[in-house]
Formats: C-alpha cells, sequence, structure tokens
C-alpha cells in the first residue's frame, strides 16, 4: 500500500459530478501531507474524453476501465471494475462522493476489499499518520470523529461542498493507466433495462450557483410555481425544507439540510422556510443568505445577510418581475 489517495469519479452520460473534483482538491491537499499523490478513477464506456477535465482538477494519475456494461451504474460490475483499479493503484484511501450510487458502491466495496469504511464525512484531516474522519450525528448536534490507522484500505464517501474544488488548470496533462476487468456472470445478473430521469432539466441544487428554496409555508405543490419561476428567472436551482418535501410538496431530491443535500451556492434565497439547525446544517456555508418570512424571531434570520420580513407570496413575483425587467 502507497500513501496515495485514489478519487472516484462519479459521471453520468459523460458529465462528471462536480463533487468529484471538490474530491480530487481535497486528496491533493491530504496526500502532500502523506507524501503521497492524488489519483483518479473513472469508471464507465468511451470515459477517455473525460481524462483532460479530470487532469485539469489535480489528478496527478488516472486509471480508466472502459466497458460498456460499466455505461449506466450497476453496483456489481461497478464494485469490481473499481476494486481492479484498487489492485492496481494500490492506494491508502479511496475517497467517494457521498450521493445514491457512492453510498451504494462504497459499502459494497469496502466488504469486498475488507477495507475500514466511513460514510458521508463533512471533514477529513491528516493527523500524524492517520487519517481523521469527521461525521454528523445526532441531527447534526455533535460530530463524531473516526481516527483511520493506515494499516488497510480505507473507504470514505465525503459529502458534496464540503470541500471546494480548485481552479482548473488548462492543459494539464498526467499519466493515464487503462486497466483490463473481466466481469464474470457473477457481475452482471442484474440486467440494465431503461433508464428513467426524474430530474431532466431540472438543475440539481448541488451544482447550482443561485437556489430559492421553499418551506411549508408554500401550502401546496402547486404553489411552489412562484418559488420555480423565480428560480428560473435567475438561472438556479429550487431546493425545498424537509417539511414541504414530507408534506409531498417538492421531492425529496430537492431537501436541502442535515437528512438532505449540503449546499454552497453563491445566493441562497430561503421563502418560508423557518431555519431549523437540521436545515441550516445543509445551507449555512451559502455566500450570500435572503431570508423571507413573516416572523421576525424566525431563526433563519440569524444566519441571512439579508432579511425580509414580508409575506412571500407578496414578495416573490415582486421579485420575479423586477429581475425580468432587469434582464429585458
Ligand atoms: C433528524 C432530523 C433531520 C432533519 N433533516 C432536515 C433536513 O435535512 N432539512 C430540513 O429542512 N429539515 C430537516 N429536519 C426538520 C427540521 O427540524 C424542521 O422541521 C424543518 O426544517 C421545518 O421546515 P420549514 O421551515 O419549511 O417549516 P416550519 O418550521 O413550519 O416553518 C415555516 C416558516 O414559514 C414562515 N411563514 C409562514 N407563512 C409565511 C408566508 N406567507 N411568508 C413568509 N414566511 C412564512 C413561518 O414564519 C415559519 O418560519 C430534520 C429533523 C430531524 C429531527
Amino acid at each position: 500500500m502507497n500513501s496515495n489517495i485514489l478519487v472516484f469519479i462519479e459521471q453520468r452520460e459523460g458529465k462528471i459530478l462536480p463533487a468529484s473534483f471538490q474530491l480530487l482538491a481535497l486528496a491533493g491537499e491530504l496526500a502532500a501531507k502523506t507524501g503521497g499523490q492524488a489519483e483518479a478513477c473513472l469508471l464507465g464506456q468511451n470515459v477517455s474524453g473525460l481524462t483532460p477535465a479530470v487532469a485539469s482538477y489535480g489528478a496527478k494519475k488516472i486509471y480508466t476501465v472502459d466497458n460498456a456494461e460499466l455505461r449506466y451504474y450497476r453496483t456489481q460490475p461497478y464494485t469490481t471494475a473499481l476494486a481492479a483499479v484498487i489492485g492496481a493503484a494500490d492506494p491508502r484511501a479511496v475517497l467517494i462522493p457521498t450521493t445514491a450510487l457512492g453510498r451504494d458502491l462504497a459499502g459494497r466495496l469496502a466488504a469486498r476489499r475488507q477495507a475500514a469504511l466511513v460514510i458521508d464525512c463533512t471533514e477529513l484531516v491528516v493527523e500524524g499518520k492517520d487519517l481523521v474522519a469527521t461525521t454528523n450525528v445526532y441531527a447534526g448536534k455533535l460530530g463524531a470523529k473516526f481516527k483511520l490507522s493506515g494499516d488497510r484500505l480505507q473507504v470514505i464517501t465525503i459529502r458534496s461542498n464540503a470541500y471546494s474544488a480548485a481552479e482548473p488548470q488548462a492543459g494539464a496533462s498526467t499519466p493515464v493507466q487503462a486497466v483490463s476487468v473481466t466481469l464474470g456472470p457473477g457481475d452482471l445478473r442484474l440486467k440494465f433495462k431503461e433508464l428513467l430521469s426524474t430530474t431532466s432539466g431540472i438543475k440539481d441544487v448541488t451544482e447550482a450557483d443561485i437556489i430559492v428554496a421553499g418551506g411549508r409555508a408554500l401550502k401546496s405543490e402547486a404553489n411552489f410555481k412562484i418559488i420555480y419561476e423565480l428560480a428560473g428567472v435567475l438561472d438556479g436551482a429550487v431546493g425545498a425544507s424537509r417539511a414541504a418535501c414530507d408534506a409531498g410538496y417538492q421531492p425529496h431530491t430537492r431537501q436541502v439540510g442535515l437528512t438532505g443535500k449540503t449546499v454552497t451556492p453563491r445566493l441562497y434565497i430561503a421563502c418560508g422556510i423557518d431555519g431549523a439547525i437540521q436545515h441550516l446544517a445543509g445551507m449555512r456555508g451559502s455566500k450570500v443568505i435572503v431570508a423571507v418570512n413573516i416572523k421576525p424571531d424566525a431563526p433563519i434570520f440569524q444566519v441571512a445577510t439579508y432579511g425580509c420580513l414580508c409575506d412571500l407570496f407578496t414578495l416573490v413575483p415582486l421579485l420575479t418581475n423586477e429581475f425580468m425587467r432587469m434582464k429585458g
């Protein structure tokens, strides 16, 4: 085992999840302290075209597995392919974004490789020779720290937006090693039939620069229309509190917070969201926070850059009209 840190690059249909680039920056930082380097693993079909982007974000070596069976994610073939890359790269740790795919893959991979596993870390640092991972427990009220000794492989998933990506370096080049993998019948028992996307055309909150989020105060799915209109004119994404998602006003894929997604956009507009600690856990890293609420002592005002003490049903359409007017 060497001191390198391998990052699993999550991609779908040739589009790389931005969190992968955040993990490359983190891996580079950690590896510099342990005498290793940040390396990347790209699995899929026709992934060679993605290697320049991965190199530009700081990967010092890229391992690829190109196979038609890896076009769409399935647990078994991805586990086998990533395990083969680990065999070739022999890193001390593998970093994987905390996504539905990442959680699924990390567990299976750790079992396959008899590795240590920590899921959904919000912080990962080097202490002495060891990696120390922090995760949230008790609804974010406490952080639990795990010291991972270096005598066995470590598989760690990291929450999106817990770290920032480095500025990409255009023209950066890096060695690429193709790893050959034989997928057996056991890997291919589950057949891919059809991909049904539920979010086509709508930005995901973890990738947006601007988010307009709505809470329980919206009262219905239909009323979210005004949130979508404001997000649309700002070219942003729509987020929601858990109360709004639990009530069925929005899908849980849009939930921001401790048990939802962590976001750090340039602008977060919280409309009719109270600001419970679990919601703040997912958005307090936003650069500018605008809170729209009718309750003067709503906790959201304590983290807001700008507070608007008014009815969202009045203000949000006014904002949409004003931005539309400004954009001509
Ligand atoms: C283990 C655990 C995990 C959780 N994870 C999450 C999570 O990931 N994300 C999350 O969001 N929550 C999470 N929660 C739930 C959280 O505690 C709150 O219950 C939830 O965030 C409340 O949502 P809300 O602010 O939309 O609703 P409410 O608390 O009902 O607040 C509604 C707000 O809207 C305001 N309002 C009402 N009408 C208007 C109007 N017309 N105009 C303007 N403002 C108005 C009210 O003053 C109020 O502040 C979690 C809870 C637990 C226990």
